[in-house]
């Protein structure tokens, strides 16, 4: 028995695992000082037409740490989600990007542009998060119209009934609804067909090798045909080469997104 014990006193006081955990408690706490403290600020990836013209953007958001200079999502987005501080941070997100989209109003080269946002599945789930998307529009005067919300499709199958209130009564103001990352999830074709979205977002692990691989060819092709055959706009991201673009293109792709138009900036950059 006190073998046993000895065991797990042991693994409890790993020190790779107390160091651990005490790095994401480090961070968390600077995360919510950051979301205090405003530190968080979205950059804007352009999407553009078959042109090249550009149609609209997708914030991201970026963390302008005191120390550690430019943080990317991938490094918070995490363990935001894990405390619940995406809340918060998710809100401060919304009110940016809304108001980005009423600065873009004011000049007539970019008012017709759309800005899209994505949206963790904690903050979709939230009861009041469609007030809290029509309070950040309000706040800001941003026309509804040029608001996109980025969802996934686990948090859209998470609860599908009420998924679907949600963006019903999103969409009667004009908000738009697109699936980001497709093909990634558990692609449910019957639920694809109830969902009132109005794109998809072709996941860039399909983009990278689409013209060496054939197998992300006859995926991304099928989404293309997929989302026309569903009456969805497809979008596709991740498109670093004019020869993906040439593909994409060909198979019926009318929007892109990725490096070849534009790596994620500031708004006056854009
Ligand atoms: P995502 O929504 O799928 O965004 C696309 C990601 O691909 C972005 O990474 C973008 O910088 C990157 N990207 C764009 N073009 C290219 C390209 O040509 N090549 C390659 N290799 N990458 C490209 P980023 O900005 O690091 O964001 C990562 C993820 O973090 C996003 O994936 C999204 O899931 C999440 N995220 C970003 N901003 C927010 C936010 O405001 N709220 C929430 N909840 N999640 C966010
Ligand atoms: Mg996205
Ligand atoms: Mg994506
Ligand atoms: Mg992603």
């Amino acid at each position: 028995q006190a073998k046993a014990q000895g065991r797990n006193t042991l693994c409890f006081f790993d020190p790779a695992m107390q160091a651990a955990a005490s790095a994401r408690s480090a961070l968390e706490g600077d995360i919510r000082q950051g979301i205090a403290r405003n530190e968080f600020l979205l950059h804007y990836q352009p999407v553009v037409d078959a042109t090249g013209h550009p149609l609209g953007a997708e914030a991201l958001v970026r963390w302008q740490h005191p120390q550690r200079g430019m943080v990317s999502p991938a490094d918070f987005i995490p363990l935001a989600e894990q405390t619940g501080l995406i809340l918060s941070l998710g809100r401060q997100v919304l009110a940016l990007a809304c108001r980005q989209l009423a600065r873009w109003a004011t000049a007539p080269a970019t008012a017709a542009w759309t800005l899209a946002v994505n949206v963790s599945a904690q903050e979709f789930r939230q009861s009041d998060f469609v007030e809290q998307v029509l309070a950040a529009l309000r706040d800001s005067a941003a026309n509804p119209r040029l608001l996109k919300l980025e969802l996934t499709e686990s948090l859209l199958l998470h609860d599908v009934e009420d998924s679907i209130l949600k963006m019903q009564a999103l969409r009667t103001l004009g908000v738009g609804f697109s699936l980001d990352d497709f093909g990634t999830g558990y692609s449910s074709l019957s639920y694809l067909k109830r969902l009132p979205l109005d794109q998809l977002k072709i996941d860039q692990s399909f983009v990278r090798d689409v013209l060496t691989d054939p197998n992300d060819a006859a995926i991304a092709c099928t989404i293309i045909t997929l989302a026309h055959s569903l009456g969805l706009d497809v979008v596709a991201e991740g498109v670093e080469t004019e020869g993906q673009r040439a593909f994409l293109l060909s198979n019926g792709c009318r929007q892109f997104q990725g490096y070849l138009f534009g790596r994620p900036g500031p708004a006056e950059l854009l």
